[in-house]
């Protein structure tokens, strides 16, 4: 069981490896990005206060334009959330604060996972 579950989680990595290698570059999708923050925040579905939270700070010179993070629950099967659309439509606007929300939508048991992930992005984008 752990075993298959190992496999898993590699085959899972390489994949993601895969999308974010052939991800356009964020500097390519949003030329004028100085800086990007994000605080990611991770709600079980029926709790009101996060349990998790980390502020990601996003080095745009290497940054692919491709953005999901892990869930956190660890019984959790082929969950995460993948947010890239959320992220990159407001930064092509120039928004310089937004936040939007993401459910997983792995297995934990029979069930859906459901934990909700928040996240705030603030941006600085150089004058045009
Ligand atoms: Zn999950």
């Amino acid at each position: 069981m752990m075993r298959t579950r190992n496999l898993e989680a590699s085959r899972r990595f390489s994949e993601r490896r895969e999308r974010e290698d052939h991800a356009p570059r964020l500097v390519a999708e949003v030329p004028d990005l100085e800086v990007l923050d994000l605080v990611l925040a991770e709600r079980r579905a029926d709790a009101e206060r996060a349990d998790t939270s980390h502020t990601r700070r996003i080095v745009i010179a290497a940054a692919p334009a491709y953005f999901q993070s892990n869930c956190s629950d660890t019984n959790c099967l082929d969950g995460g959330y993948e947010y890239t659309r959320q992220i990159m439509q407001p930064l092509r606007e120039r928004s310089t604060r937004f936040e939007g929300e993401h459910t997983c939508l792995g297995n934990v048991g029979n069930r859906t996972c459901g934990r909700i992930l928040h996240f705030i992005a603030t941006a600085r984008f150089r004058d045009r």
